[in-house]
C-alpha cells in the first residue's frame, strides 16, 4: 500500500485495494442522525451479521416442526450443537478443536474455570491480575478468594503501571510473578486490556507462571477475534471470552472457553459438573457417576442455548470466510492509519491536544486505540457523535476507538480524524 497519506483520496484508494472490503456488506449498521453511522465500538458490541436472521429463523422453524425430536432430527441437531463451533473457534484462539467449546457466559465461565484452576492452599493462595481489569473480573477474583477463606487484599495482587504511566512493562509483570512465586496459585490477565488496549505477551507470562509453579489463564474478551492467538502453542492453561464484542454474536450471546488438552478427562482436578459435560455416548442414560467428555466440553453444564448459538454460527461463518490472518493483516494497516493521522494532529496542535495511551508497537495492541484528551473533555466526544460517528467515552477524558477490519473502512478512519482535528 505504500506510505500513508493524510487525504480522503488516499483513504478511498486503500479501501478499493482492500481484499476484505466486501465483508462490510455482510453487516447491519445502526443509524445516527438519519444516516448510516461510522461505527467504532466493535470492542463493546459488534455489529449484527446479516445472516443472523436466517440462522435464527431456521432454529425457530425446526423447533416448530420437530419439538423434542429436534435434538436429533433438526438441520443442526441440538444434541451436538456445541460441536458446530469448535473448529471455527479453534482457529480464532489458536488451539485444537477439542480444547475449546462455546458455552455459558463470560463471568460465569471465569468462575467455573477458577473452580478448577484457583485452588489456594495456605502456602499458595495468590492471584496476580491487572490493576484495573474489567470490573466483573475483579469481582470474580475477590469473591473466589473470599469463598476459599482468604482476604482479597492479601490474595489478589494487582499489577500496577509505573508512576505516571498507563501500560505494564512485560519485565515488571515477570518480576512480580517471580517475587510472589512461593505463594502464587494463579496468574490471570486480560489478553488485551479493555481500557488501554494493551496486548500482553501471553507466552512469556504463561512461561513465568509455570516456572513459579502456578497456572496461567486469560480473559480474552478483548482479544478473541481481534489479536492473533496461539493458546495451545503458548501452553496457556485456560482462557475464556465473550462473543458479543469482536465476535459479533449479539448482546449476552453464548461465550466460550479453552482448556489445554493436558487437563482432558482428568478426574483429579475439581470441576463443577453438569450433564452436558458428561461423555455423549451415555449422557442421556442419566444414571451413574459423571464421566467427563474429552476436552474443554467437560466444563459444560447445561444443554446448548441454541438461539444465541445460532447468531454465533452466523458470525463465525464470516470469520471462517475472512480468516484471522487476513483480518489481522488488515487490522494492522487500519489501526496504523488511525495512529498516523492522530500523530499528525498531535504534531500540528501540540501534545496537550491528545495523547495515545495504547502501545505504539503493533505487536502489543489489537485494533483499538485509547485516546486521552488532556485539555478538552466531553465536548470533543459530542462533536464526534454529532458527525455521525459512534465511539466510546470513559469519564473523565478517555475515548476508545476500535477500527474493526471486518467492517470499518480507511475512509471511516480518515473522517473520524478530520472531525477530531477540527475540534482540537
Ligand atoms: C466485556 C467483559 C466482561 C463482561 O462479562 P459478561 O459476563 O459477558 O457480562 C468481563 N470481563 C472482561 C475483561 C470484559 O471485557
Amino acid at each position: 500500500m505504500g506510505m500513508y497519506k493524510e487525504s480522503i483520496d488516499f483513504a478511498r484508494e486503500a479501501d478499493r485495494e482492500d481484499t476484505l472490503s466486501e465483508f462490510r456488506g455482510r453487516f447491519w449498521f445502526p443509524e445516527l442522525n438519519g444516516k448510516e453511522a461510522r461505527y467504532f465500538t466493535g470492542n463493546s458490541l459488534g455489529l449484527q451479521p446479516k445472516a443472523v436472521e436466517k440462522y435464527l429463523q431456521e432454529e425457530v422453524e425446526d423447533w416448530k416442526k420437530w419439538g423434542v425430536e429436534g435434538h436429533f432430527h433438526s438441520r443442526r441437531p441440538w444434541f451436538a450443537y456445541h460441536e458446530f463451533f469448535s473448529e471455527s473457534l479453534s482457529r480464532i484462539v489458536g488451539c485444537k478443536p477439542s480444547e475449546c467449546v462455546a458455552m455459558g457466559s463470560l463471568t460465569a465461565n471465569l468462575h467455573l474455570l477458577l473452580v478448577s484452576f484457583y485452588r489456594p492452599t495456605k502456602q499458595r493462595f495468590k492471584i496476580i491480575c491487572e490493576q484495573r481489569p474489567f470490573p466483573s473480573d475483579t469481582y470474580a477474583f475477590h469473591s473466589q478468594a473470599r469463598f476459599h477463606g482468604f482476604d482479597p487484599a492479601e490474595a489478589v495482587v494487582e499489577l500496577k503501571p509505573r508512576e505516571g504511566e498507563y501500560l505494564l512493562h512485560t519485565e515488571d509483570i515477570l518480576r512480580t510473578i517471580e517475587e510472589h512465586k512461593d505463594e502464587l496459585a494463579l496468574v490471570c490477565l486480560g489478553g488485551v486490556n479493555y481500557f488501554t488496549g494493551q496486548l500482553f505477551d501471553m507466552q512469556a507470562i504463561t512461561e513465568a507462571a509455570h516456572r513459579a509453579g502456578a497456572f496461567a489463564g486469560f480473559d480474552l474478551a478483548h482479544a478473541a477475534g481481534n489479536a492473533e492467538l496461539k493458546l495451545h502453542d503458548w501452553d496457556v492453561d485456560f482462557a475464556c471470552w465473550c462473543s458479543y464484542k469482536y465476535l459479533n454474536s449479539g448482546p449476552g450471546g453464548v461465550a466460550g472457553i479453552y482448556v489445554h488438552e493436558r487437563f482432558s478427562r482428568r478426574t483429579d482436578i475439581p470441576r463443577f459438573e453438569g450433564w452436558w459435560g458428561h461423555e455423549p455416548e451415555t449422557r442421556f442414560r442419566m444414571e451413574g457417576a459423571f464421566v467427563p467428555m474429552e476436552g474443554a466440553g467437560a466444563w459444560q453444564l447445561s444443554n446448548a442455548p441454541v438461539f444465541t448459538m445460532a447468531c454465533h454460527r452466523a458470525s463465525l461463518d464470516v470469520f471462517d470466510a475472512a480468516g484471522m490472518d487476513r483480518l489481522r493483516a488488515k487490522s494492522l494497516k487500519l489501526t496504523g492509519y488511525l495512529e498516523f493521522l492522530l500523530k499528525k494532529i498531535i504534531e500540528e496542535k501540540g501534545p496537550q491536544s491528545l495523547r495515545i495511551i495504547t502501545p505504539e508497537d503493533p505487536a502489543q495492541r489489537g485494533c483499538q486505540l485509547s485516546l486521552i484528551f488532556p485539555a478538552k473533555g466531553k465536548e470533543v466526544f459530542e462533536a464526534v457523535t454529532q458527525a455521525g460517528i459512534i465511539a466510546d467515552w470513559r469519564e473523565p477524558n478517555v475515548m476508545r476507538i476500535a477500527p474493526v477490519p471486518l467492517y470499518n473502512r480507511f475512509e471511516d478512519v480518515f473522517v473520524f480524524a478530520e472531525v477530531l482535528k477540527n475540534q482540537l
